[in-house]
């Protein structure tokens, strides 16, 4: 998928693919560095919905890289190569800036809606980063228990040092999500440990839906797991009315994103959005 999503590389021919795969994160991590200057970055909009009532809570932050030398290219590509060249600081600065400036004035407007912004376990573990953010917070005017911090577990870190981590956010007033719940090393012991407010189940799960596969007896055992837990439950990758109908049998009180209710969008339409939906929620 990285290759056919990224042109320019098909033609290799002999080379290793491990070769190839060095050069082109090269290529990428010096395209991706000039891409802020270049205008090249921009951050839309999922919507975050109670399942139970269909009103919208918050928005989901996700960047997006329309590159002049690639083109459109997936954060799931380009967001690991800047964690693994350096350059990852520079860019979580930005969407948090530039989803701030776009979305501070939706935010004041209602003091429930929460904005969740995805974050490397690099970033939470660089000590300037929770400045950065009440710095920035303070800038626009925006509270910072309207912000909530996704993280994911990539690789099996210390868990020790990061439930401290963890727990300085909190102190300072945001909250911490964790994403791809289910997946990776985000396990267990991150929920006994870390101080989390919210769960991603991530949509690997969502999608096993009446499928009978593996995935879904796990599903139904996130189910009884998330049961006991005093967490917010977010289900992502809601695509169909049968998998929104199942969860909400399973798990009433979850809040659903998805292409079922809407696609990421930019901000204007966002608020376009919102306004179209807001009753008694904000
Ligand atoms: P994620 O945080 O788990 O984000 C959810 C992904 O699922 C997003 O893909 C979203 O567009 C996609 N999605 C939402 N609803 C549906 C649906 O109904 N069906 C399907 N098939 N997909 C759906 P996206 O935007 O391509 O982002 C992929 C990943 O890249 C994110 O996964 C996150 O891990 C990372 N990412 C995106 N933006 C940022 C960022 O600003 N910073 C960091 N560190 N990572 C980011
Ligand atoms: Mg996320
Ligand atoms: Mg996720
Ligand atoms: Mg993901």
């Amino acid at each position: 998928a990285l290759i056919s999503s990224l042109g320019g590389f098909g033609g290799l021919g002999v080379s290793s693919l491990a070769y190839k795969t060095h050069r082109k994160r090269h290529s990428i991590a010096f395209h991706l560095k000039r891409a802020i200057a270049k205008n090249e970055l921009s951050v839309v909009f999922q919507p975050k919905i109670c399942l139970a009532s269909g009103n919208p809570v918050g928005a989901e932050a996700l960047l997006r890289w329309n590159s002049a030398y690639f083109g459109f290219v997936s954060p799931e590509v380009f967001i690991s190569v800047a964690e693994k060249k350096g350059l990852i600081r520079k860019i979580t600065h930005f969407v948090i800036e530039k989803s701030l400036e776009k979305t501070h004035d939706v935010m004041r407007l209602r003091p429930e809606f929460r904005l969740n912004i995805n974050v490397s376990i690099q970033d939470l573990m660089d000590p300037d980063l929770l400045t950065f953010i009440i710095q920035t917070a303070d800038r626009f005017d925006v509270s910072l228990s309207q912000l909530v911090f996704e993280v994911t577990e990539r690789s099996a870190g210390d868990d020790a040092s990061l439930a401290e981590v963890v727990q300085k956010y909190i102190d300072a007033g945001v909250s911490i999500s964790l994403d791809d719940f289910g997946t990776g090393y985000s396990n267990l012991a991150w929920l006994g440990r870390l101080n989390a407010s919210e769960i991603k189940v991530d949509k690997s799960f969502t999608q096993s839906i009446g499928t009978g596969s593996i995935n879904q007896t796990m599903l139904d055992a996130i189910f009884s797991l998330l049961h006991g837990l005093d967490v917010a439950c977010v289900f992502e990758g809601v695509e169909t009315q049968e998998q929104a109908d199942y969860i909400y049998r399973a798990c009433p009180q979850a809040l659903v994103q998805g292409w079922l209710y809407a696609k990421p969008m930019i901000a204007p339409q966002l608020k376009k959005y919102l306004d179209g939906n807001d009753d008694d929620v904000f």
